[in-house]
């Protein structure tokens, strides 16, 4: 197999020749067919989480096919298309995975972080956590929806029946979830850069009914607000742009530091929470109701061997939606 291997932090990928692997008992191995780049990515080569396995294979949005499966696997066959998402293995004794709450697990696996992912020709991944995709969608598109859509779903529940939705940094998650917002009969507000018409004329496009910057002030309050970007600045301005109890959601995996503001802005009930991970149940579920809502990913693809390129194409804002990697 080949690969892009993050061998330390803050370095490039390298382009490598790996030995073939086996799948383990409860494992399955698939022929990656698409890779989508997240953000995570970034933070992951950046050194900015916790705790990674180097060297590491980054990716955690594989649409892949079997070709390999490991003894004791349930429910999955050779052949059968599936994607691979972050949440890659969990305790399944820990406290919270025993309250249902395993995107919280103490013993967690993540994919392209703590085991190998998919900027690869293969991958190898625990059954239980990998989800059937059928034959609908072609891979590429289907790849953003197994982080940016799921984790975006997730943190579209979390912000719960807002009719007037913020979404702060219109990426790859921003870009999917304001499909499923105006699916679902509401109203989405898209915030940006100061003075990025590009990205605004996009939000626009998938049914934003305002468009700005992350400093204006949006015609109406909001019920609530997603802020994608990595950005600590947005949530007071966030809690500024939601009305008396609406809620500010934090979805992403790292921050900058959130700069102090006045009580007055969380005060009246707003309330500021964050999303960690999912679980299989959000997988499911997401996977299960997107087909109907028609969401069109934006992708840019880009050869495996050029992972580097979209990385810094995403840092750099180079592209609108979600980059794709194809081996
Ligand atoms: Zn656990
Ligand atoms: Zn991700």
């Amino acid at each position: 197999m080949q690969a892009m291997v993050l061998n330390k932090l803050g370095s490039p990928l390298l382009w490598t020749e790996l030995p073939d692997r086996q799948p383990g008992p409860g494992q399955i191995r698939v022929q990656v067919l698409a890779c989508g780049v997240c953000r995570t990515d970034l933070h992951v080569v950046d050194g900015e989480l916790p705790g990674p396995v180097l060297p590491i294979i980054p990716g955690h949005e594989i649409v892949g096919r079997i070709d390999a499966v490991g003894a004791g696997v349930q429910g999955l066959h050779l052949g059968e298309r599936v994607g691979i998402p972050w949440l890659g293995h969990t305790c399944g004794a820990c406290a919270y995975c025993r309250m249902q709450r395993e995107n919280l697990c103490d013993h967690p696996v993540f994919t392209g972080f703590t085991r190998d992912g998919g900027y690869a020709t293969a991958a190898i991944a625990d059954a239980r956590f990998a989800f059937p995709l059928g034959e609908g969608g072609s891979d590429v598109s289907l790849a953003p929806l197994l982080c940016a859509g799921l984790i975006g779903w997730r943190a579209l529940r979390m912000a719960g029946e807002a009719k007037r939705l913020g979404l702060y940094g219109f990426g790859a998650a921003a870009h999917i979830i304001a499909q499923v917002a105006r699916f679902q009969g509401r109203s989405v507000f898209g915030f940006t850069r100061a003075g990025d018409i590009g990205t605004q004329t996009f939000a626009r496009s998938l049914g934003a009914v305002w468009a700005g910057g992350s400093e204006d002030t949006p015609p109406e309050p909001l019920d609530a607000a997603i802020i994608f970007a990595p950005v600590g600045a947005l949530v007071p301005l966030a809690l500024k742009a939601v009305r008396k109890g609406g809620r500010v959601v934090c979805a992403g995996i790292h921050m900058s530091d959130i700069p102090g503001f006045p009580y007055a802005l969380l005060w009246e009930e707003r309330e500021l929470l964050s999303v960690a991970n999912l679980t299989r149940e959000d997988g499911i579920g997401f996977l299960r109701e997107a087909p109907a809502m028609g969401i069109v990913t934006e992708t840019t693809v880009y050869a495996l061997e050029k992972a580097n390129e979209a990385l810094a194409d995403l840092r750099g804002g180079r592209f609108h939606g979600a980059a794709v990697l194809v081996p």
